[in-house]
């Protein structure tokens, strides 16, 4: 099995060699709210700016040039990590919830009405519900929801029960952001296509920690953000079979999305830019490109055996510490997320007691209320692993913890 040297990946990093005030160490364990970029994506962005700054597709001068060839580059990096037939297939967005959202303007609100059904679940980010919620209310459809089974995965018994030949949709997660479940992709896209749905995936946590092959698993559309994948903010991906795309009406309108527009009305241009309005956040679209060449060059087996130990060794630590409970599935059935609760300890306490000890997890409720409900906490902790993490730095999470305990007086 292929392994990761990971003081010399850390070295990559400048943040991570940086303390906190007052000498506290970083121990940065939020990658799946955002992760730290490497030296070359940082240089990537400042040698865009640099270098060959210009506006894209439109120059008749050689830094337009420049620039837009670097940006196309980029998009073939994407179609190469996500296997899309076509690069054109590749659709630069603001990030996830965009990317949803022009799937639900563009494609819902065009094909869905009345009877029609939704398919989501409670484990989902509201990035991946509350535009399914705003495009029923539009358009008359309803959402449904495919029960968990108690550990926190798709019941997939339950399946036939709620997938119909009125499901036109199944929105899904690749990975939960709290349970951290990664979800039988493949599966739910054969029986989608069975009953006539279309699925789309909310990679945002998936994308950047397994390999993923749009083409092989038949995925109708993938939605994934930026700066999760070791990429700068404010950029991300739409990725959706070109007859889907082809099909569906323009989200935004403006500037580069057109072919021609008269007095009254336009044509839209061909994809990619027939979603892509306006200006784009082209040097982070291009420095995203260098993100990807990072982490597929680390490999995602490494990267995978890496994160696996880290939350085999957070489950282990955690479990050990009395009155704390952990959400989700066993190691084998979820990625590099461990969110959990100490009785008698708020999430917003062990917060702030966590960094001191300069422990940095999130808290609250995730951007997954309904999922929380069903959980019947209104909040929990989580600490998410990325591959520069290293079993020491699980341990210190342990230590914080039983650290935030002593202090709260936790028997
Ligand atoms: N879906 C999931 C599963 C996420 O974890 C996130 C980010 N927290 C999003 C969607 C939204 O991503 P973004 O804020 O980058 O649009």
């Amino acid at each position: 099995q292929p392994t990761l040297d990971v003081s010399a990946v850390r070295n990559d990093f400048p943040i991570l060699g940086k303390p906190l005030a007052e000498g506290r160490p970083l121990i940065y364990l939020d990658n799946g709210a955002t992760t730290q970029k490497p030296q070359c994506v940082i240089d990537k962005v400042t040698e865009c700016y640099e270098n060959y700054n210009a506006n894209v597709h439109r120059g008749v001068h050689t830094l337009g040039d420049q620039v837009t060839t670097e940006l196309e580059n980029a998009r073939e990096t994407v179609q190469n990590l996500l296997n899309t037939a076509a690069v054109e297939e590749v659709i630069f967005t603001a990030g996830t919830t965009a990317a949803i959202n022009l799937v639900a303007h563009g494609w819902a609100r065009k094909f869905l009405s009345a009877g029609d059904e939704i398919l989501v679940n409670l484990m989902e980010h509201h990035a991946n519900l509350v535009p399914w919620q705003q495009a029923a209310a539009a358009t008359g459809a309803t959402l449904r929801y495919l029960p968990l089974t108690p550990d926190g995965r798709l019941d997939l018994t339950r399946l036939d029960e709620v997938l119909t030949e009125k499901t036109k949709l199944v929105a899904v997660t690749g990975m939960s952001n709290v349970l951290g479940t990664i979800n039988p992709i493949d599966e739910l896209a054969r029986r989608a296509h069975a009953v006539g749905a279309v699925i789309l995936v909310d990679g945002a946590q998936s994308v950047p920690h397994q390999p993923v092959d749009v083409q092989a698993s038949d995925i109708d559309f993938l939605a994934f953000s930026g700066h999760k994948i070791y990429g700068p903010t404010g950029i991300g991906v739409l990725y959706g079979k070109a007859a889907l795309l082809n099909a569906m009406d323009p989200f935004l309108g403006g500037g580069n999305m057109i072919r021609y527009v008269y007095e009254d009305r336009f044509e839209p241009a061909d994809l990619p830019a027939k979603f892509e309005a306006g200006t784009l956040p082209i040097a982070q679209a291009i420095a995203l490109g260098t993100a990807i060449d990072y982490v597929t060059d680390l490999g995602f087996e490494a990267i995978a055996a890496q994160e696996h130990q880290l939350t085999v060794r957070a489950q282990e630590r955690l479990a050990e510490i009395p009155g704390l409970r952990i959400f989700g599935p066993a190691p084998e059935h979820k990625g590099s997320i461990v969110s959990f609760a100490v009785e008698g300890l708020h999430s917003h306490d062990m917060g702030e007691l966590l960094d001191r000890k300069g422990v940095e997890i999130r808290v609250g409720h995730h951007c997954t209320m309904p999922l929380h409900d069903w959980l019947q906490v209104s909040s929990t902790s989580r600490a998410s692993f990325a591959f520069y993490n290293t079993l020491e730095e699980v341990d210190a999470l342990a230590e914080a913890i039983l650290y935030a305990r002593k202090v709260f007086r936790l028997a």
